[in-house]
């Protein structure tokens, strides 16, 4: 497929979801209709430190003013990059982050009560640098707990509703990061005992994106806690909207602490698309040989934004691709755009099933 194909941006009636995932980041552009976008976390490209969605939105020369919600899932490194840049480039933006703050957030509350920015290339920073922006447009930092609408747009002739809200964090999450904070504050002659902190992945928002009749399943980061924060208490939990996703990124890189067997039987349809941003750090590698079997069970369209593996050798993977391109609405492109992304658009004049995938950059099938 030649570049003029691959840089059509996607039509007013047509649901994009793009992930990016070089290795170590995680970016998801979303495309709502009627030229609408959404961005959830951000990470930026070498050698121009450019955020991937703001790179890409070029690429299809799309103005950024058509950003409508960011969000900023949790507050962790891979996740973060940039995203002050995207919120300054898109002057219509709701910006939303976790009501159940973690340490890194409370540290810049901190500095900003001190009046003291955090460090230059911190996550601290980027937090600091968004929150200061919002505040000189006069916008409230937006807190999400579980089953909150961050955006919803009424049907139109052509365009059909859509509706994105969020799963998590739960309250019992948003609860525990409370008490956390309060139990850092000093009383005369207490003792303090401090609570830990918990991980930011505990406290991170998983977006539902309702389309029509189909869902698309954000995880973000989410890790399985215990049976009041993390996967299975969002299957829990009767107030969510209770359809099946049919595309699911696949939370925490397709790290096991995120595998939630219930998840998979009751959020979404039996064989979902899945779509997965790698992790590759020293010798970590997400997903591990264990959560690419996982995966690849539960799934037979699977998709890394880039490949982190040792490459199969080159024919094989050529053959495989051909097999799969004559089945189904495949088309992969390895140079026309640099960074991994897995992007799959559906148009509202189609039925259910027919999602049309472009496997971008380093991205391929997860489990061919
Ligand atoms: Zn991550």
């Amino acid at each position: 497929m030649p570049n003029s194909i691959a840089s059509i941006p996607p039509d007013a009636n047509v649901l994009e979801i793009s992930l990016f995932g070089p290795g170590v980041g995680e970016c998801v552009l979303v495309h709502l209709g009627g030229g609408d976008w959404l961005i959830v976390d951000s990470l930026q490209r070498r050698p121009n430190l450019l955020p991937v969605a703001l790179e890409y939105l070029g690429f299809l020369g799309v103005e950024p003013s058509g950003i409508r919600v960011i969000v900023a899932t949790h507050w962790d490194d891979d996740h973060v990059r940039g995203l002050f840049q995207v919120l300054q480039a898109a002057p219509n933006a709701d910006f939303y982050c976790s009501a159940a703050f973690g340490n890194r957030d409370v540290r810049v509350m901190l500095d900003l009560y001190g009046g003291v920015p955090p460090k230059q290339g911190t996550t601290a920073r980027e937090v600091w640098e968004v929150f200061q922006l919002l505040e000189e447009r006069g916008k409230p930092l937006k807190l999400v707990g579980p089953n909150q609408i961050l955006y919803r747009r009424a049907a139109t002739r052509e365009i059909p509703d859509v509706i994105v809200s969020s799963l998590s964090p739960s309250h019992s999450a948003v609860q525990a990061a409370i008490q956390a904070m309060i139990s850092r504050i000093p009383h005369n002659g207490d003792l303090r005992v401090f609570r830990p902190w918990r991980p930011p992945n505990h406290n991170a928002i998983v977006l539902s994106v309702k389309w029509d009749t189909s869902i698309v399943l954000l995880g973000a980061d989410l890790e399985e806690v215990n049976n009041a924060i993390g996967w299975t208490a969002i299957v829990n939990d009767l107030n969510r909207d209770q359809g099946r996703a049919e595309v699911f990124k696949v939370p925490h890189h397709g790290s096991m602490n995120a595998f939630v067997d219930r998840a998979w039987d009751e959020l979404l349809v039996d064989d979902p698309i899945a779509i997965v941003a790698p992790f590759r750090q020293g010798d970590v590698i997400l997903p591990t040989a264990e959560g690419r079997e996982a995966i690849c069970r539960r799934s037979s369209r699977a998709f890394i934004a880039s490949f982190p593996y040792r490459r199969p050798a080159e024919t094989t993977r050529e053959r495989a691709v051909q097999r799969t391109l004559a089945e189904a609405s495949i088309s992969v492109q390895h140079r026309t755009y640099p960074s991994g992304q897995v992007r799959l658009r559906k148009s509202a004049q189609t039925s259910n099933d027919e999602w049309a995938i472009t496997l971008m950059g380093n991205a391929r099938e997860l489990c061919a």
